[in-house]
């Protein structure tokens, strides 16, 4: 029983990745009763064993690594925004991201802030590069929801990358007149330095260079979000990736990955694991761990700490292997 891996469509060239997508939860999801080292345990086996490894990782491992949207961090260094909006509006990076900027100059003045925060400033963060230090040596892909660009700051190949949301250091056409994103890296570093009162000056505002309209950030929030040349380059190296290995021992190693966003990581891999008996699912969530039952011996579900989880794991995969050289 192998997952057919033949996404192009004939009429336009274009993969198709819809059909990688899945809105089926699974029927028998279980608490895992296990206990946490009897788990890790597992983990660390599933891991050791499997010839290559599909990372799949959501807004759970970002706020794990410290990219945290509420709280704290947000009153912090969204105070200014928080005054001249209000509280209501501004309650945290996710709903902010929503609220109706009167102009293009208060609009760029949050979002340049908000990239500049999360996507520019951040330095590789160190959970992400245990993810790193527990896959580079197996053959690897990473798909992603998170737009944070974090996985390529811990040192993960681009080609090995499938970020399918978007990125905060990119902007486009606002109503996707045509595929193509840009650069916005220095615009928001720019941007931020010159940001007075929550707005950008006006000659700062960017017009989409083929229409002459107004652009946006490169998030997938509405159906104008751009899939440009490397979203389906990415798309169709991750569709090769598991066409390769379809009948090898794949980990699927999923991080963070809740029911907000279940239909692109968390149904996917649980439809690829009941398609491939040979597939292993290992899934760190703080409070969504449950795997359906099913797949016995083949699932770990660890519902601790993630930063704390892959450390133990790793821990777990080097002493096997010290054992293994012995
Ligand atoms: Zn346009």
């Amino acid at each position: 029983m192998a997952i057919r891996l033949t996404g192009r469509k004939k009429d336009t060239g274009k993969f198709d990745f819809s059909q990688f997508l899945s809105g089926i939860p699974a029927k028998d999801y279980v608490f895992q009763d296990a206990a946490y080292e009897e788990q890790i345990q597992a983990a660390a086996r599933l891991l050791s064993e499997a010839d290559a490894v599909v990372v799949g990782a959501g807004a759970g491992l970002s706020a794990a690594a410290g990219l945290t949207y509420g709280g704290k961090r947000f009153t912090d260094n969204f105070k200014e925004f928080i005054e001249k909006y209000g509280s209501m509006n501004m309650k945290d990076m996710y709903s902010a991201g929503f609220y109706p900027f009167p102009t293009e100059e208060a609009k760029w003045g949050y979002w340049s802030k908000h990239a500049y925060l999360n996507r520019i400033e951040p330095d590789t963060l160190p959970l992400y590069q245990s993810v790193y230090k527990l896959v580079k040596e197996k053959p690897y892909f990473v798909l992603t929801t998170n737009v944070d660009h974090q996985f390529w700051k811990a040192g993960f190949a681009d080609e090995a990358i499938f970020a399918t949301q978007g990125d905060y250091g990119k902007i486009q056409c606002k109503k996707g007149c045509h595929p193509k994103t840009y650069d916005a890296v220095e615009l928001f570093v720019q941007m931020n330095q010159s940001r007075k009162d929550c707005l950008v000056p006006s000659y700062m505002v960017p017009e989409y260079p083929v229409c002459g309209g107004n652009m946006a950030m490169h998030l997938r929030c509405d159906q104008y979000f751009v899939e440009d040349e490397h979203w389906h380059q990415a798309a169709e190296q991750y569709v090769s990736f598991l066409e390769e290995h379809r009948k090898d021992r794949v980990a699927l190693l999923e991080l963070g990955v809740g029911f907000n966003t279940p239909t692109i990581i968390r149904f996917p891999f649980e439809q690829m694991m009941r398609k491939n008996e040979n597939w292993s699912l290992i899934r760190l969530n703080l409070k969504e761990a449950f795997v359906p039952e099913s797949f016995g011996k083949r699932a770990a579900g660890i519902g601790a700490d993630i930063e704390k989880s892959l450390c133990d794991i790793i821990k777990g995969v080097e002493e096997r292997h010290s054992l293994a050289a012995k």
